[in-house]
């Protein structure tokens, strides 16, 4: 498992990209974060600092 970013909700303000010590979130040209499931280990540092609460477990 890992965590996954909902884009339709995500407003792009990077705080989740910042704030992963694994390096495992990025973001194109398009300005959707995504997160790389081979390298999240679902500590939720991101989902605690995501101001609009869009970032989940996905099971
Ligand atoms: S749960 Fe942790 S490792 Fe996974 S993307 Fe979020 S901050 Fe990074
Ligand atoms: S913290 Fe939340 S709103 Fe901000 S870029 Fe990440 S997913 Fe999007």
């Amino acid at each position: 498992m890992a965590y996954k970013i909902m884009s339709e909700e995500c407003i792009g303000c990077g705080a989740c990209e910042q704030e992963c010590p694994q390096g495992a979130i990025s973001v194109g040209d398009d300005f959707v974060y995504v997160i790389d499931p081979k390298k999240c280990t679902e500590d939720a540092a991101c989902a605690s600092v995501c101001p609009v609460d869009c970032i989940e477990l996905d099971n």
